[in-house]
C-alpha cells in the first residue's frame, strides 16, 4: 500500500515553469500549495540514471533532501523500439542541433525520420512521476501512451515530438490535438492518475 500525502505543501523538483504550472493545476483539487525548485533555489542534480524512473527518483530525492519538503519530480521521453529504444531518456538531448547547439525539435524529428527510414514506426511516450518524502520514503509511477511516428509533421500544438506522434486509435497527431484531448490520454496523465489514486485519495 502506497504512503499517502497528508500535508498541504509540496515542491515540484523542476526548474521548468511550464511543468510546475501543469503539476499545480493537476493538484489544485487537492488543496496543495505547490512551489518550484527554482523558487526555493534548489540545485539541479545530474540525471545519470539508466531509466525514466531512476532519473525521476534522482530529482525527487535531491529536492526532498535540500528543502525538507515532500517533492514531486517527473522524467519523460519518447521510445522507439526499432531504434533500440532511442531517443529514450536522452529525448531532450537528441534534439540538440549541433550547428546552433540549441534544442530544436524540427531538427530532432528530421533526424528521427531519417534514422527510421523503412524500419517499423511504432513508438511510445513514457512518463515517470516520483514523490519523495524527506525521511527517504519514495513512491514512483509510470504511464505510457503507444502509437506511431508519422511523416510529414502535422500540427502546431503541444511541444517536443508531438507533431510526429499519432496515438493508437487516433488519426491526428498530438501536435494537432487540443490540449484537453492530449491530456486525456497522455503518458503524463496516465502516470498522474496512478499517483493520485495511490497517494492522494483516501
Ligand atoms: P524531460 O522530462 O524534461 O527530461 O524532457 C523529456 C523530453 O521528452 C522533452 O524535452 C521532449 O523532447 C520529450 N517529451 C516528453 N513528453 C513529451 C510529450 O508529451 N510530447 C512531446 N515530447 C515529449
Amino acid at each position: 500500500m502506497a504512503r499517502k500525502f497528508q500535508e498541504d505543501k509540496l515542491v515540484v523538483a523542476s526548474h521548468n515553469e511550464g511543468k510546475v504550472r501543469e503539476i499545480s493545476d493537476l493538484l489544485a483539487p487537492f488543496g496543495v500549495d505547490v512551489s518550484s525548485a527554482a523558487a526555493l533555489g534548489l540545485s539541479e542534480p545530474i540525471e545519470d540514471g539508466k531509466t525514466f524512473t531512476a532519473n525521476a527518483e534522482i530529482k525527487s530525492k535531491c529536492a526532498a533532501n535540500e528543502s525538507g519538503l515532500i517533492s514531486l519530480a517527473d522524467d519523460s521521453g519518447l521510445v522507439v523500439p526499432s531504434l533500440n529504444g532511442k531517443p529514450g531518456i536522452h529525448s531532450a538531448r537528441y534534439a540538440i542541433n549541433p550547428d546552433t547547439e540549441e534544442r530544436d525539435f524540427i531538427y530532432g524529428m528530421n533526424k528521427l525520420n531519417s534514422e527510421l527510414g523503412h524500419l517499423p514506426r511504432d513508438a511510445f511516450f513514457v512518463c515517470a512521476l516520483s514523490i519523495a518524502w524527506p525521511d527517504g520514503h519514495i513512491e514512483t509511477f509510470e504511464g505510457e501512451v503507444h502509437g506511431k511516428l508519422v511523416w510529414p509533421l502535422k500540427g502546431e500544438n503541444g511541444f517536443g515530438y508531438d507533431p510526429m506522434f499519432m496515438a493508437e486509435g487516433h488519426y491526428i497527431t498530438f501536435g494537432e490535438m487540443e490540449p484537453e484531448e492530449k491530456h486525456a490520454i497522455s503518458h503524463r496523465a496516465r502516470a498522474f492518475k496512478k499517483l493520485i489514486d495511490a497517494c492522494f485519495r483516501n
